[in-house]
């Protein structure tokens, strides 16, 4: 990679402020799932001094034993992160074109650029659903899909999923780190596409974003290609641990916290019509409402102690807030705040 093409990196910000009012990473807000905190605190000085498992099998079983299907489709990663860069290094060669819903998750560009590879930005139809002509037209090596997408909120159709499924030559990476609030997924598309992965993370509704630890589900010799590209050892013991309780043991604590994201989404939307804004639809555990001027409300709301997510100009959409959903005491002072000062 040039200097330069480290320098146009914009996402680059190690000097990050944090703030007491947190709603910018669309993490769970409610805390850590009990059982984890214990495999946490209880790792035996073994756990430390040792190599953890090469590639997670004891997690890759238990997520495995989640979502229905043989450890085999299973690859672990540090974050869904770690996953779907090593995904783009093993199927893309240098030169090739990814193809990704514009906007979306901000780092499958620089994943592209950073393996060689040639973005091909996809600007969203009206509804916010991904332009299967337009992704047919890149005849891209890899096509990402981000359902429920990140920064909108909204799902894909199923109908625009699986067009881009069965059209595309390639891979297709389907990207579900906000599956479990939408209700829906696409899991049984695994059987009838087999050049179809599917990503998903222990950050978001499991609670686990610190520990860092995604997965891919996939044909086992796209997994296995996955696994390569990613290297040994990429989940740490401790997080191998804590995600196996999470996985096994919290699953009712995730699960009732995942119905009380969606409760206060609902809420958070409502709200924020009723002060005159005019939030997008979302099945995740985050709201996109476009302002007039993202930047500056984002530091009002900053010296309230409130972080949320700033967007500027996003393509059809314009200026936008993301607020993640957590308790509603949090997503109220939030709603204040922006009664103040946007509207
Ligand atoms: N995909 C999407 C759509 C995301 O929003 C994020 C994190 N914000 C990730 C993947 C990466 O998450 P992690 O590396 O924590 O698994």
């Amino acid at each position: 990679m040039t200097r330069e093409t480290y320098r146009s990196i914009s996402l680059y910000a190690p000097n990050r402020a944090p703030a007491a009012i947190d709603l910018s990473d669309n993490t769970n807000l409610w805390g850590v799932p009990p059982a984890a905190l214990r495999a946490i605190t209880d790792a035996a000085s073994g756990t430390i001094t040792r190599y953890p498992a090469l590639y997670a099998a004891d997690v890759k079983q238990a997520i495995a034993d989640y979502v229905g299907l043989p450890p085999e489709m299973v690859v672990t990663g540090c974050g869904s992160d770690d996953v779907l860069d090593s995904a783009i290094r093993a199927f893309g060669e240098p030169g090739d074109v990814v193809a990704y819903p514009d906007p979306s998750f901000a780092m499958i560009p620089i994943f592209a650029q950073m393996n060689g590879l040639v973005g091909a930005p996809i600007p969203l139809t009206a509804q916010y659903d991904a332009d299967v002509k337009r992704y047919i037209e890149t005849n891209a090596t890899i096509s990402y899909l981000c359902s429920p997408n990140n920064p909108t909120g909204a799902s894909f159709s199923r109908d625009a999923i699986e067009r881009v499924a069965s059209g595309m030559t390639g891979i297709v990476i389907i990207d579900e780190a906000y599956a479990e609030f939408a209700g829906w997924n696409c899991l049984d598309l695994l059987a009838r596409f087999p050049r179809v992965v599917i990503t998903r993370t222990l950050s978001k509704a499991f609670g686990l974003a610190g520990l860092r630890v995604g997965y891919a589900l996939g044909d086992p010799e796209l997994v296995a290609e996955i696994e390569k590209s990613r290297g040994p050892y990429k989940v740490n013991a401790i997080a191998q641990h804590a995600a196996v309780a999470a996985l096994t043991a919290d699953r009712a604590w995730v699960d009732r916290h995942v119905q009380d994201a969606i409760v206060n989404r609902d809420r958070l939307r409502e709200s924020l019509t009723a002060i005159g804004l005019e939030p997008l639809p979302s099945e995740s555990n985050f709201v996109l409402v476009p302002v007039r001027n993202a930047a500056e409300l984002d530091r009002q709301l900053r010296t309230r102690g409130i972080a949320v997510r700033p967007f500027v100009a996003l393509p059809n959409i314009g200026d936008a807030l993301r607020i993640s959903v957590g308790p509603w005491q949090l997503l109220e002072e939030c709603i204040a705040a922006l009664q103040e000062c946007a509207t």
